[in-house]
C-alpha cells in the first residue's frame, strides 16, 4: 500500500503531539465525549491533522451522541480509505486519510440514524483540524 505522503516514522512522531501520534499513527482511538469537536456545530472543513487533506465538512456532521464526531459522508469519496479491520475481536470498517493512510476512525452502517446514507463515520477529533468557513 503506498500514499502521496509517506514519512518515516520519527519523522510522524517529531511533527505531531503523542496524542496525535498515537491515534493518527497508531490507530488508537481518544476517550468518548473528551475530543474538541465532538459537539462542535461550526461551519467548516475538517482536514487530516497529519497532513492536511481535506476530509469532511460540518454539512455531514450530525449529532450521534456516540462521544465522537460523527458524519454520514466524506467530502469526497475518494478522500478516505476504508479497510477491513479485525482487531480487538471484531470485524469494523476502518477509516484512513487516502492521502497519508493516517487513521481516522471507523464506519458504521444501519444503525438507524436519520441521515442521507444510513452510515456513521466514527472519526477522532485528534485526527482533524477544523478550519472555519469564513463570514
Ligand atoms: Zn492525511
Amino acid at each position: 500500500m503506498s500514499y502521496d505522503i509517506e514519512k518515516p516514522d520519527e519523522q510522524w512522531r517529531a511533527e505531531l503531539n503523542p496524542a496525535e501520534y498515537a491515534v493518527l499513527r497508531k490507530a488508537g482511538t481518544e476517550p468518548a465525549f473528551t475530543g474538541e469537536y465532538t459537539d462542535t456545530k461550526t461551519k467548516g472543513v475538517y482536514s487530516c491533522r497529519a497532513c492536511g487533506a481535506e476530509l469532511f465538512t460540518s454539512t455531514e456532521k450530525f449529532e450521534s451522541h456516540c462521544g465522537w464526531p460523527s458524519f454520514y459522508d466524506p467530502k469526497e469519496s475518494d478522500a478516505v480509505e476504508l479497510i477491513a479491520d479485525r482487531s480487538h475481536g471484531m470485524v469494523r470498517t476502518e477509516v484512513r486519510c487516502a492521502r497519508c493512510g493516517s487513521h481516522l476512525g471507523h464506519v458504521f452502517e444501519g444503525e438507524g440514524y436519520a441521515t442521507p446514507t444510513d452510515q456513521r463515520y466514527c472519526i477522532n477529533s485528534v485526527s482533524l483540524r477544523l478550519t472555519p468557513d469564513e463570514k
